[in-house]
């Protein structure tokens, strides 16, 4: 089966193919400096990350851009209560948004793009619709005039038939029931930040940054574009009525679009004291491993309800992957192979596929990994799982983990590599077979002092991190 997507344009689950058949061109819309993503935010990011990852496993390359938003109405609001530049708000929340993707393994795209270094492209798009006659000018903005784009409302599936003609919003965010003429570039006003330009002095509208940073970077016709739900109307409908209407060519032939995240079944906010970001469940002591896992183990396509005991759960699941491998790697099996198991190993390889295949199934290609697990444990403690087995389990924990990418503890900065754990473990062996039991205990109470707990079984000594 081949890989396929649901396109929110064509409300249907279609196969996928990059158009060239090798590199798929992908824009996600990225974040809004102003402040600490929150793991809503992340869980899109995780999404779209699951997205890049599975694409290139199955042997595509990919031309993937996003987006940073560095200059909006909440920056500018942001600098202008601080008496800051924007830069000073946005870098460093852009700086910990590159720390937080990292610390969830988020691949980076390809391309990472700031609005601010784009405006000319901006400007010229917007000239491109005025020489279109699809713009106007009221109080030295420039509006869209979405009267002359027949298809507005085609992502969002809206019959926008009763629109009011010509009436404005200069807003970025607005109510998502009413298409709107919506800001292409703003007048500068008075204190704010503006670029002279040969549209005039002024900054330019949310919409229009996407529109241009992605034709730049891939095109007139993109692969595919992601994003959160929210973002499909109007945002991604004025994408599309910005870049159609100047090349008359189908914008993105795949539009993505992630479920949101809700805490505790209801929205995430401050006063509820229910918001959380990456950092804050570090601190609270969860790893952020556990936290991509918890992310990423629901299909995209579904609501995300985040629970402590979703995340509790979590760290428990990739502990028991990491458990399995340890076993597989330590344990010492009799030779030969057992077919039984040969047979799950690569039945559960092609299940774990197929999900991901169907429109990342994340849920199912998991289960399909954990019933192998579950069931060859078992099968391992009654001695039936044989060495010649190992490669095949082996390998199929791998395929899940270029995915999930979980196997691997998150070190903390003062701990051991895995080099120095192996001599302080040799050393301990050393050490009691000389009959040495103080150093060797000493030797077990250093490493459990940074994280290592050591387990004697007749194969010898294993250890993993706490
Ligand atoms: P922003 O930084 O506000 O521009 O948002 C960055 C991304 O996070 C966008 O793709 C949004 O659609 C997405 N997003 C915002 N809130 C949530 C949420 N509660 N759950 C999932 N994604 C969200
Ligand atoms: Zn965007």
């Amino acid at each position: 089966m081949s890989l396929r997507f649901y396109n929110t344009l064509t409300q249907q689950v279609d196969d996928f193919v990059p158009a060239d058949g090798k590199t798929v061109r992908m824009y996600v819309c990225g974040p809004t400096v102003y402040n600490f993503a929150h793991i809503g935010n992340l869980r899109t990011f995780t999404f779209q990350d699951i997205l890049r990852r599975w694409i290139r496993a199955r042997g595509f390359e990919t031309l993937h851009v996003m987006n940073i938003t560095d200059v909006d109405d909440k920056i500018i609001r942001s600098a202008m209560q601080q008496n800051v530049t924007l830069e000073a708000v946005t870098r460093p929340f852009e700086t910990a948004f590159l720390e937080d993707i990292a610390s969830l393994r988020i691949q980076r795209p390809e391309k990472l793009v700031r609005a601010t270094e784009h405006i000319p492209e901006m400007v010229s798009l917007i000239e491109g619709l005025a020489a279109k006659g699809m713009t106007y000018e009221s109080d030295g903005s420039i509006y869209y005039r979405i009267s002359k784009f027949p298809d507005y409302g085609k992502l969002s599936h809206n019959d926008f038939g009763g629109m009011i003609a010509g009436a404005r919003v200069d807003v970025d965010e607005y109510d998502k029931e009413n298409a709107r003429d919506f800001v292409l570039w703003k007048h500068k006003k008075e204190g704010e930040p503006s670029w002279p330009t040969s549209i005039g002095d002024g900054r330019p509208g949310w919409h229009i940054e996407c529109s241009a940073m992605a034709m730049k970077y891939l095109g007139e016709t993109l692969d595919i574009h992601a994003g959160g739900i929210d973002l499909t109307f109007p945002h991604h409908e004025n994408e599309i009525a910005q870049s159609e209407g100047v090349t008359g060519k189908p914008f993105a032939r795949f539009w993505i679009h992630a479920e949101h995240l809700a805490v505790d079944g209801g929205k995430m906010s401050k006063s509820l004291g229910n918001f959380y970001t990456l950092r804050d469940l570090v601190g609270m002591g969860h790893t952020p491993e556990a936290v991509r896992y918890l992310l990423a183990a629901v299909p995209y396509r579904n609501k995300l309800n985040f629970t402590m005991d979703g995340l509790k759960a979590a760290a428990l699941s990739i502990e028991r992957l990491r458990n399995f491998e340890l076993r597989l790697k330590t344990d010492r099996f009799a030779e030969g192979v057992n077919d039984d198991i040969a047979k799950r190993a690569a039945d559960a390889f092609t299940q774990f596929e197929a999900a991901m295949d169907d429109d990342l199934n994340t849920a199912n290609a998991l289960g399909a990994v954990f019933e192998f697990v579950r069931e060859t444990n078992t099968i391992m403690d009654a001695g039936g799982f044989k060495a010649g087995n190992v490669d095949a389990a082996m390998k199929l924990l791998a395929r899940m983990d270029v995915v999930f990418d979980v196997l691997k503890p998150t070190l903390a900065e003062d701990s051991l590599a895995d080099s120095a754990v192996d001599e302080l473990v040799a050393a301990r062996n050393a050490a009691k077979k000389t009959r040495n039991f103080a150093l060797a205990d000493s030797l077990r109470a250093e490493l459990l002092d940074k994280g290592i707990v050591l387990e004697d079984t007749k194969e010898g000594t294993r250890w993993k991190r706490k």
